[in-house]
């Protein structure tokens, strides 16, 4: 790992790690739009054309990204999200709710695709990020 996150616990020995993961799907997401309009002619993407119907919700996938929290020993907790893609803000509004996320200490961005990091794309946590 780079450089290490200034409230990350200073003797380097958390007590607790949670990985989120907010997506896990393609740079272009899934479901694909190409899929779902294909002509009738051509081989249907049955996951794609899934993601249509209410119990194929569970195929949707949004750009790769996971959010890391970390609790020290002062029980004092760093939030890392590794890509904060095209489909970042979409993400945090579903998970950051239910895993009580409220506050990102550092972004760590893989690659410089719209899927890593997506200039468009705004999503305020706490007084933090922006
Ligand atoms: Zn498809
Ligand atoms: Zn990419």
């Amino acid at each position: 790992m780079g450089s290490v996150p200034p409230s990350l616990p200073v003797d380097g020995s958390p007590t607790g790690i949670e990985l989120l993961f907010l997506g896990t799907g393609t740079s272009s997401s899934i479901p694909y739009i190409d899929c779902l309009t294909a002509p009738s002619n051509r081989k249907p993407c049955k996951t794609c054309l899934s993601t249509l119907t209410l119990d194929g919700k569970r195929n949707i996938r949004r750009n790769t990204s996971v959010a890391l929290r970390v609790t020290g020993r002062d029980q004092k907790t760093t939030t890392i999200v590794i890509d904060v893609g095209k489909t970042f803000q979409a993400a945090a509004a579903e998970w950051f709710p239910k895993y009580g996320l409220r506050q990102i200490d550092a972004v760590l961005l893989t690659h410089a695709h719209a899927d890593g990091v997506y200039p468009g794309g705004r999503c305020k946590v706490g007084n933090k990020v922006d």
